[in-house]
Order: C-alpha cells, then structure tokens, then sequence
C-alpha cells in the first residue's frame, strides 16, 4: 500500500538491460531487445509497507536504489548491486543505529559498520521503525565518488515521540561507492515535524566563491522545507542557503555560522499529551506545506548561465499531532492535515537562482502546482512542463517564454533531450497524478478539472528558436 498513487520515476540503462523498481518493492531487469525479464530481486517486505518508486541509477558500474514507505515506518536505505545479475554489494541503512553490510560473492552478510551511533539521536527503540525513505533514488558524482542520497521523514510524523536530531532524516547523505559508507551528512531540517522530507536530489557543480574567488566543488539542493542548500559536496560543509519560496514559518532563519535552522517553536504542531482529552495537540499553519516548497520534481542547473532552475510552489498547511503506535504494514503518522493555496492567482513558480548570492534572477508564475522536472540545454533554454498540459520552452537568462503547447493532459514527468540525425530532440512523458490531487486538500479541489491521460510526446528543435 504504497502512500502516494501509483507512480514510477524511471529507469536505469546498462549493458543490454533496462532496469527499474516495482511498487510492491521489487527489482526487474529487462532484456532492452527483447523485454524478456534477464533478473528479478525483492528489494523488501511489502507487506511491512515498502515500496520503491525511485529511479534507479548506475554509479561506477553499480546499480544504486532506494527504497519508499517512510509514512509506514520503514528503514531507509541505499543498496548497490551488480547491475548484470542484481547480486547485492552493499547496503546502507539510512537511519542511525542500523548496521550496513557488505555481500561476498557468495551472497553472505559481512558487517560494515553502524550507520551514526546507535541511541545517538533516537531515544529507545525508535531507531528500528525511523523512516528517512530514500524514495527520490540518489545522484552521483564521479569526481568525488560519492553517492548523494536524499531521506525522507522520520517516523513517525509526530515529532513528540522522537526527542533528538533523528539522523539521518530529512538529510543529504554521502555515501563512497566503492565502500558504501556515509563519507558525511547534512540535515536541512533536525527533529522534523512537519514531514519535509529531504528527498531532493543534490546537484553537483562548481563554482567561483564570491569572496575568495575560489573554484569550490558544490552541490545545491532545493529543499522541501523552503530552503536552498549550497554545500561543499566533498565534506558536506555548507557553504550558502537562501529560501526560494516567500512563506516560510517553521524556521525564522537558517544559521550559516551553526549550519542549523533557527526554529520559531510555536510553528511545531503541538504535542497531543498536552491537549485536554490527550488526542490531538494544537493545529499550526505551516508553510510551505508537506508538499513541499519544491517536492520529487528535479531541479536543472546551467553551466552557461550559473544558475538553478527550481520549480517551486508557494503553499500551506493546517497540521496537527495525534498519538500513534507503530503496526507492521499500518500507516505510521500521528498527524493531520489540510492543505491551501496561499495566493489566487498561482502556486507553482519556475524561479531561476544564482547559488553563489542567493538571488532570484526571474520567476515564471503558474496556476496549478509544478509537479514536474526541468531541462536545460547548451542552447541557452529551458523547458519544463505544467499540469495544465503546457511543455513551455523559455530563455534561460530571462525566463522569456519562447514557444509552448498543449499536448491535453498534465505534465509531471521531467522532458529530456538528445540528438539523432544531427537534429535536437525534445521529449517528455505526460498524465497527470501523483500526491497533489490525493493529499491536496483544497488544491486538489482547484485542479480537479486536469486531465489523467499517459502519453510520449516527442518535438525536434528547430534551428530558428
Ligand atoms: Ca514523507
């Protein structure tokens, strides 16, 4: 019973296989000739609420995924495997406490350390039930050999049953490929309690140090609590952050200095022990709202012009605390939710960010929420898609819109790019779905006339564009 529709964020190329995660926690391998299944492995019990919705990707000749369910209660973590035969290699847990292991060629378990320090950030048994889902897969950066992972909440959503940091929730993760240890962490939000997860994918670049004039090996993240990372990507230093939606209220501020978010605790939904008849604490507005100033949607970065590509989205939440107990395969909350606009006239936003100053250099408002990935090309543009149906292609440095059209359905899917016969290609996946018309509230109810539908559309550049 996976938490958020049914959904697939791709696949992984390599040798002649085409390999991809199932939502009932599987791994498949397919011959890209024949579709024959050439491998098939259980990442997990599904029935103990796994599932896995990421793109697997290869990093160094391994096949790295994650793994979903943190509204159930389920251990994160980054496995990698033989790509050819799907034998595992190694395994790193996610939440802190967990041993990682290595696998011999025979198959057998070796120990390969604790992930964190057992009892560090999670008071008793918390640790075995903690969530930090990797269900947006991870990126990899081969300058550093790093595995950057992205986590999910932890578990359950009711921040008063878990005192402590809860590492490595809500955190980027850095994990070597070759020894599938964590290298370094960052959390963007410590003890989360409002199911922000940190699932967005970090992206590598490089970049002149405004008051140094250094080159510095980052990564940027734009994260779902509002806020955008700038980190060090070889320690995980962090190096600039900046929110990239207007509203925030969970945190006054993020520390530079301490690299911790400044809480404003009367935003934190309130404890339910402390409430008259003990079964709901007090409601807060919080924004952005669990889905997240930006949420699975990636994110584009331009060598050419320096900047991020993020879509965004302004809104808010009514949320509140209830007791919960932990139930193999159950939904592991302990909270409520409703969901608003907080502007008329638009929630999405494609804003372009310069990451070295923070600023916002053009933004592309947009009625419904993106929910959709962005592309730029070497040709100085940037397309992206809405779920009113429109594939937009924009400037790059201004956001000027260059062309658009409506292929009639949503788009949620990121377009790619290639070439072939020496023209440029476009293509994008649309159908409209996912966790905004479920979990939206009155967002869902504003954007309840898009269209499903499921189609490939595929559009050559032209050269006078
Ligand atoms: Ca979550």
């Amino acid at each position: 019973m996976p938490c958020c529709d049914v959904i697939n964020r791709g696949a992984a190329l390599f040798g002649n296989l085409v390999i991809f995660a199932t939502l009932d926690a599987q791994l498949v391998a397919l011959n890209q000739d024949t579709g024959k299944v050439a491998w098939k492995e259980k990442l997990e019990d599904y029935a103990a609420g796994y599932s896995a919705s990421a793109a697997p990707i290869i990093a160094k000749g391994k096949l790295i995924t994650g793994v979903s369910g943190g509204e159930f209660g389920v251990v994160g973590r980054i496995d990698a495997r033989d790509p050819m035969t799907g034998k595992l290699l190694w395994t790193r847990p996610t939440v802190e406490g967990h041993m990682g292991y290595t696998f011999d060629a025979a198959g057998n378990k070796v120990e390969n350390g604790i992930s964190g320090t057992l009892n560090a950030t999670w008071p008793g048994d918390l640790w075995k039930t903690g969530g930090a889902a990797t269900w947006n897969g991870a990126t990899y950066d081969p300058e550093t050999n790093l595995i950057y992972a992205g986590t999910g909440n932890p578990a359950p959503w009711n921040s008063h049953n878990r005192p402590g940091d809860n590492l490595f929730s809500s955190s980027t993760v850095a994990i070597d490929a070759d020894t599938g240890k964590i290298v370094w962490h960052f959390q963007n939000t410590p003890h989360d309690g409002w199911d922000y997860d940190g699932v967005n994918e970090f992206v590598s670049f490089d970049y002149k140090d405004p008051k140094t004039g250094k080159v510095v090996k980052a990564g940027g993240k734009a994260d779902r609590n509002g806020f955008f990372f700038v980190n060090d990507r070889t320690n995980g230093k962090l190096l600039n952050v900046f929110p990239f939606v207007k509203q925030i209220t969970w945190a006054k501020g993020y520390d530079l200095k301490t690299a911790r978010p400044i809480y404003d605790d009367s935003n934190r939904p309130g404890d339910p022990a402390q409430s008259a008849d003990g079964k709901k604490g007090s409601v807060v507005t919080s924004a952005p709202s669990f889905l997240g100033g930006k949420n699975q949607m990636q994110m584009a970065y331009s060598p050419q012009t320096g900047l991020f590509y993020v879509p965004s989205n302004e809104w808010a939440m009514d949320i509140w605390n209830e007791p919960v107990s932990y139930k193999k395969g159950a939904a592991y909350l302990g909270a409520g939710f409703t969901i608003k606009a907080t502007h008329d006239d638009y929630i999405g936003a494609l804003r372009a960010y310069d990451p070295a100053t923070g600023k916002m250099v053009w933004e592309n408002k947009n009625y419904a929420p993106l929910w959709g990935g962005v592309l730029t090309t070497a040709g100085g543009l940037v397309f992206y898609g809405t779920p009113e149906g429109f594939l937009k292609g924009v400037d790059a440095k201004t956001g000027k819109e260059l062309w658009s059209f409506n292929v009639g359905t949503g788009i949620v899917a990121p377009p790619i790019s290639w070439e072939q016969d020496g023209e440029q290609m476009i293509a994008v996946t649309t159908g409209w779905g996912g966790a905004v018309p479920l979990w939206g509230g009155d967002v869902a109810k504003r954007v309840n006339y898009l269209e499903q539908g499921g189609s490939v559309w595929v559009f050559k550049l032209h050269k006078q564009l």
